[in-house]
C-alpha cells in the first residue's frame, strides 16, 4: 500500500499536492509565493524527502514558490511541460527545468498526459497507484466542476488566464477516457468517483456558444480589475468564434 497523497490549500482555493514515491515526495504544482514553508515544513514532518517539483503549468498561482523551494534545496528536479517553458520565465521565475514534459512521460509513479489549452504546454498527472488523476486548470471545482473554458461568475479568473478556451475543452474531453478514480484539481476539492461529474462538465463546455450575458458583464469587470484585458477578448473570441478583435 502507498501513502496518500497530501494536500495543501491556499486561501482555501489553490491547491498543491504531495505525492509520495519510493524515494520522497513529488510536489504537484507550487501554489503561491509562502507556499514553500508549508511544503518543507509537512514533508520535515513525515521523515522522508521532496525530491521534485511537477507542474501542471507555469501560471503564477502554481509556480509561486518553485525559486524559494530550490533556493532552499537547490537538487530538487523542475518538471514542467515542453511548451509552457518560455511561459516559465516570462513569469519571471528564475529557476530552469531540469526535465521538460510530454505525453506518456512518466515521472515516478505519474503518467504525463498533454492537456493543452488553459496554458499552451499544460499537463495532467495520473497516478496509476490511486487513480488519481491531477488535472491542473483545465478542470476548475469552484464553486462547482466545469471546464476553464466556461465562465463562472463566482471564481472567473481560471477562465481570465485560459489561452485556447476551445482546446481547453477538448483537452478536458480528452480526459474522459482516463481511468480515474479521483479527480484532484487545481482550485476546489478533489472529487471521488469523477468521471460522470467530468462528462457534465465538458458537455456543458461543448455546448455553451456564448458565455451568458451577466458572466459576460463580470468578466469585463473582473478583467478591468486585474488588468487582464487581453484575456477577455480571448472570451470575446470563444464566445463567437467568427468575430474579430484587436
Ligand atoms: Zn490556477
Amino acid at each position: 500500500m502507498t501513502r496518500p497523497p497530501i494536500r495543501l490549500t491556499q486561501f482555501g482555493l489553490v491547491n498543491t499536492y504531495l505525492v509520495p514515491e519510493a524515494d520522497g515526495f513529488t510536489l504537484i504544482d507550487a501554489g503561491l509565493p509562502g507556499l514553500e514553508r508549508r511544503v518543507l515544513n509537512t514533508v520535515r514532518s513525515t521523515g522522508r524527502p521532496l525530491k521534485r517539483i511537477a507542474l501542471t503549468h507555469a501560471h503564477d498561482d502554481h509556480i509561486g514558490a518553485v525559486d524559494a523551494l530550490l533556493a532552499a534545496q537547490p537538487d530538487l528536479e523542475l518538471l514542467v511541460g515542453a511548451g509552457d517553458v518560455p511561459l516559465l520565465a516570462a513569469r519571471g521565475c528564475k529557476a530552469t527545468p531540469t526535465r521538460t514534459l510530454r505525453g506518456g512521460d512518466r515521472v515516478g509513479s505519474l503518467t504525463v498526459i498533454d492537456t493543452p489549452g488553459h496554458s499552451p504546454g499544460h499537463v495532467a498527472f495520473l497516478d496509476e497507484r490511486d487513480g488519481t488523476l491531477y488535472a491542473g486548470d483545465t478542470f476548475v471545482n469552484v464553486p462547482d466542476l466545469h471546464v476553464a473554458s466556461v465562465l463562472n461568475a463566482v471564481f472567473p479568473l481560471p477562465t481570465l488566464g485560459t489561452s485556447d478556451l476551445l482546446q481547453t475543452t477538448r483537452s478536458a474531453r480528452t480526459l474522459l477516457d482516463v481511468p480515474a478514480r479521483t479527480l484532484a484539481v487545481g482550485h476546489g476539492r478533489p472529487i471521488a468517483d469523477p468521471l460522470a461529474h467530468m462528462r457534465r462538465a465538458v458537455e456543458q463546455a461543448e455546448s455553451e456558444r456564448e458565455p451568458a450575458p451577466m458572466t459576460r458583464t463580470v468578466a469585463r469587470l473582473v478583467a478591468r480589475l486585474t488588468g487582464m484585458g487581453s484575456a477577455v477578448a480571448v472570451v470575446g473570441k470563444n464566445a463567437a468564434a467568427k468575430s474579430t478583435h484587436d
